[in-house]
């Protein structure tokens, strides 16, 4: 019997039981209001107070801290930035290359300050491993791979199919790259830990909040208004719920599954000691760790998005994206069918028209942002805390000079363009993949090249 909601598998088994945090109850002022405590809110805070300790901040969250996907994530703390290739493109590769290069180091800067923080989310840094199953995959894997270490990774490794196996036994894997800058979190707990030093830093956190409006120098709920000259939204899936922005960025939905527990003799068939995280190359792409209770949590698409910039309820997903994953899953390693899925799960991820993350100040309206991390928002959400606060404290830095700050991106289709042309292109993708998986032709189908270019993803 699978779990369907209760907002993620990291949730349902919770065992720290968090008391909630009181609503805001009336109308009062701050140096910085944040909305959302996801890690983007939750980080900007952090950093905030840690480098300017008599700043008051004050974080508003609709529900609870980690709602949203920094609550249901699947734990990938890598160096994926959403928009690397078209910041090259704008601003040159050298810049794209610092941007990677501070997405690198933000990988070690999380883990390190779990330690000071005494935050223990399980985290083990295995790195990341992505896998090719198809020709045409392969050849994508191995221009990834150069492209990779064009942007300085020269620290990534590329696998053949014997290689591969010996990281971990997929079924039908012809080759894969291995990059160091990953490692597998527990997302809530880190998410909790974060919170907690949050307010041992004296930030003020309001739950059960949610912010009707968003101007400059005020953030306006139901039970009064924080003003603030600097407020900043951190709402990422959820911001086409707030006035004005419908059409901002494009909520994505994301599913997860995970197994019970697996036995030892299991994992020694999987040849998945190390744990680093595995990816695949395929257009509806899937992503997975092997968590630190020895289950497979495991992602992808499901049902893209649905109408109107809806999100799901309370984190139910569909039993069509259960099945999916669970074939998915069984694909990729044959030994698992027939092991029980205890629970599923899905959230929302922020997708901009251009599929570009970005981090913004106003100084003269001191509204800023940070979020469109499409899929990779974990250490993203942390650089771009860091280069708010900096923002906000007035300073250049080498964070705030780099390509994705300050960048602008059009607007979504209004409906029911929007609908059609997401679930379109995840059909063209479904299709080009199962092309490609039949026909094992090496190179990338035309249909996918159309995808991207008609999207804006590549
Ligand atoms: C299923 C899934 C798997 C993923 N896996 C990975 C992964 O493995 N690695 C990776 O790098 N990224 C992953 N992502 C993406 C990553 O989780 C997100 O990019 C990241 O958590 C975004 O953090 P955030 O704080 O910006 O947004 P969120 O975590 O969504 O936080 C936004 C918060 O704002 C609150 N909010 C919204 N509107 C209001 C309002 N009006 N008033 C007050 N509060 C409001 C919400 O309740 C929420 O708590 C995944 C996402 C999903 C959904």
């Amino acid at each position: 019997m699978t779990i369907n909601g209760g907002i993620s598998f990291w949730y349902a088994t919770d065992t720290t039981h968090q008391p909630p945090r009181a609503p805001l109850t009336t109308g009062t002022t701050a140096d910085v209001a944040i909305v959302g405590g996801g890690y983007t809110g939750l980080w900007t805070a952090y950093y905030l107070k840690r480098t300017a300790p008599d700043l008051r901040v004050t974080v508003l969250e609709q529900k609870f801290c980690g709602y949203g996907a920094s609550g249901r994530n699947g734990g990938w703390l890598y160096n994926g930035i959403a928009g690397r290739d078209r910041y090259a493109a704008l601003h040159g590769h050298e810049a794209a290359r610092r941007l990677q290069h501070a997405m690198n180091d933000t990988v070690t800067e999380v883990v390190d300050v779990a330690t000071a923080e005494s935050i223990d989310a399980d985290i083990h840094r295995g790195g990341v491993l992505e896998v090719a199953r198809t020709p045409a995959q392969l050849t994508r894997l191995k221009a990834f791979h150069t492209t990779e270490r064009s942007f300085g990774e020269t620290d990534r490794e590329l696998y053949d199919a014997t290689a591969t196996r010996d990281r971990i036994d997929i079924a039908d894997a012809l080759g894969s790259s291995w990059t160091p800058h990953g490692a597998r979190v527990h997302p809530l707990k880190l998410l909790r830990g974060l919170a907690t030093a949050c307010e041992r830093l004296g930030v003020v956190i309001h739950e059960s909040t949610p912010v009707t409006g968003i101007a400059p120098g005020r953030a306006t709920t139901p039970y009064g208004t924080v003003r603030a000259p600097y407020v900043l939204r951190c709402t990422e899936g959820f911001t086409a719920s707030l006035k004005g922005h419908r059409r901002t960025w494009l909520p994505m939905n994301s599913s997860m599954i995970v197994t019970a527990p697996l036995p030892p003799s299991v994992w020694a068939r999987l040849n998945w000691a190390d744990a680093p995280l595995l990816g695949d190359m395929a257009h509806a792409y899937m992503y997975a760790q092997r968590t630190a209770d020895d289950r497979i949590a495991i992602g992808g698409r499901g049902v893209p998005y649905r109408f109107g910039s809806r999100t799901d309820n309370d984190g139910r997903t569909q039993p069509a994206t259960i099945a999916s994953l669970t074939t998915l899953l069984t694909t990729f390693f044959p030994v698992l069918t027939g092991t029980e899925i205890t629970h599923a799960w899905s959230g929302v991820l922020g997708v901009p028209r251009d599929w570009c993350a970005t981090v913004t100040l106003d100084a003269t309206t001191g509204l800023g942002w940070a979020g469109g991390y499409v899929g990779s928002g974990v250490a993203t959400a942390n650089l771009a805390a860091r280069t708010l606060r900096d923002l906000v404290l007035g300073e250049a830095t080498a964070l705030t000079a780099l390509p994705w700050v300050h960048h602008r991106v059009r607007r979504w289709e209004p409906e029911p363009f929007r609908w059609l042309g997401v679930h379109a292109l995840y059909a063209a993708y479904r299709e080009a993949d199962r092309r490609e998986t039949k026909t094992r032709t090496p190179t990338t189908t035309p249909l996918a090249r159309l995808a991207n270019r008609v999207s804006g993803r590549s």
